[in-house]
């Protein structure tokens, strides 16, 4: 008899919830857990060649400690983000045109469990831009050729993030191993998870480890594939 097995790629914890309907994980209890961080991201292309920044760069302030246990829980925008900063054109100059930078900027920011309205996104993508030109002495704002922001809302949307997280589930000592999202279903025993929320858990090393551990499983469930 053929034997058919599914993957899932899809978040593993908000999949059983939101597409099996386990009570287990439906949004009351998933937004009890603890989240990754949501991103908001900007992609400049920007006119001039910025000497002051490298290929990474990290714009931390002095309350590093009392910033992180804060801004993730507030619903408001950080006023001063602490952000990290890629310039490709610094190490692949082919990444811009010639003499022009092509900057990508990562900010964490709160989830839509505590921030779910993003119309200010606007504001804050300028603050973060006018903070780095000070903090580099270049005017970025003023020589901007292209401009594109991402938002929590956005991340959620393009790849199904629940609620915005980047990362997916985080690692706490409660959501790590044994109590970490399974990759295999608790009911259906022919459907497998790969992905952030399983385990072993988020980021790409992990990720990519989530489905060599889902093909062990499958070569000891099914045999050699
Ligand atoms: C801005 C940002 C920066 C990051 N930087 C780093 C980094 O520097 N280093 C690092 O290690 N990690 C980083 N990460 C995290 C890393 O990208 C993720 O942990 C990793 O991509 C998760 O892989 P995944 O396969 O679980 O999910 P994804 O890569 O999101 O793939 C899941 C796929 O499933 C699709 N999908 C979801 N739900 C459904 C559904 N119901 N039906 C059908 N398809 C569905 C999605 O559209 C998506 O294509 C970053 C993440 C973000 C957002």
């Amino acid at each position: 008899m053929e034997r058919r097995y599914f993957i899932s790629n899809a978040d593993a914890a908000s999949f059983r919830g939101r597409v099996l309907n386990r009570n287990k994980f439906r949004d009351e209890k998933l937004d009890k857990m603890h989240w990754t961080l949501a991103p908001f991201t900007i992609y400049l292309g920007v006119k001039g060649q910025i000497p002051n920044l490298e290929h990474h760069n990290y714009f931390l302030g002095s309350n590093f400690r009392g910033y992180a246990d804060t801004i993730f829980t507030s619903s408001i925008s950080p006023q001063k983000p602490y952000y990290y900063v890629n310039v490709s054109s610094k190490s692949f100059p082919e990444c811009a045109p010639e003499g022009c930078e092509n900057i990508f900027i990562l900010c964490p920011v709160p989830d839509l469990r505590y921030k779910a309205n993003w119309d200010d996104r606007e504001e804050l993508a300028q603050n973060i831009i006018d903070d780095l030109s000070e903090r580099v002495g270049y005017d970025i704002s003023g020589n901007i050729m292209t401009k594109k922001i991402m938002d929590p809302i956005e991340w959620e949307g393009a790849f199904n993030l629940y609620k915005g997280s980047g990362l997916g589930l985080a690692h706490d000592m409660d959501q790590v191993g044994a109590f970490r999202p399974k990759n295999k279903d608790e009911k259906y025993g022919n459907l497998y998870y790969v992905g952030a929320s399983t385990t072993p858990g988020t980021g790409l090393p992990m990720v990519v480890i989530s489905s060599k551990l889902v093909m062990e499983r499958l070569e000891e469930d099914y045999g050699i594939l």
